[in-house]
């Protein structure tokens, strides 16, 4: 497969809230995408059990996969755990490899939240050693970073992508999730994210709209001799 899109987030419902629209558009236009939720997310309810609820996420995360006409891939690393290490890049490059996407989105990694910057530090690597290996003969992919409220130290709003046709079945995907409909935490998460879906909207002139992040540039200047290199 090529030009499709590939969702990687932290946790079951983080790119689901985030990019799940994105997905939408994506699936529509006949491409394959994916979703890769590295953790079930299953350490989040204040009144659960993790096993319980891990059951519910998993669940919730296939009914919402459907309503994004997206396939679905979940690893088992633990909730609040998740480290950056090569054997999670290497996961995440192992299915980077299998579906050989067009485009990935990911976390921003200024997040207050230690699973979503490592998410993010994860699929740098993979990207890293996928290069190394010598897979990505036909380019790497191309990277953005979602929008999500966790992670919004340093984001910038680099492309607005017009949503409005696909925003009711992002809403209903979401939905799915207990977590985005509320009860779960005191946090906002729909009247939030459908909010910023009209926050962006109005910054390029659409109804509704959602932002992504490319990967900072790197400038390379010269470097200045350290000690000062007189003779
Ligand atoms: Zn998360």
């Amino acid at each position: 497969m090529s030009g499709g899109l590939l969702l990687v987030g932290a946790h079951v419902g983080d790119m689901d809230f985030t990019a799940g629209h994105l997905a939408l558009l994506h699936a529509k236009a006949g491409e394959d995408v994916t979703f890769l939720h590295l953790t079930a997310g299953e350490g989040g309810h204040p009144r659960r059990d993790r096993a319980t609820y891990k059951a519910q996420k998993l669940s919730e995360a296939e009914e919402a996969a459907g309503r994004f006409g997206a396939r679905l891939r979940i690893l088992d690393y633990a909730d609040g755990d998740l480290v950056a290490s090569d054997q999670v890049a290497r996961s995440v490059a192992s299915v980077i490899d299998g579906e050989r996407p067009a485009v990935v989105v990911t976390h921003w990694r200024g997040s207050f939240h230690r699973d979503h910057a490592n998410c993010y530090f994860a699929v740098e690597r993979a990207l890293a050693l996928q290069r190394e290996n010598g897979g990505a003969q036909n380019g790497s992919p191309q990277l953005f970073y979602a929008e999500n409220w966790e992670d919004a130290d340093g984001f910038r709003a680099d492309e607005v992508v017009d949503i409005s046709s696909v925003f009711d079945e992002w809403l209903a995907g979401a939905r799915c999730h207990e977590l985005f409909r509320g009860g779960v935490v005191n946090f906002d998460y729909q009247g939030y994210y459908e909010a910023l879906t009209t926050l962006r909207g109005k910054m390029s002139g659409v109804r509704r709209g959602a932002a992504f992040m490319r990967p900072p540039s790197v400038f390379f200047a010269p470097v200045p001799k350290l000690g000062g290199g007189g003779s």
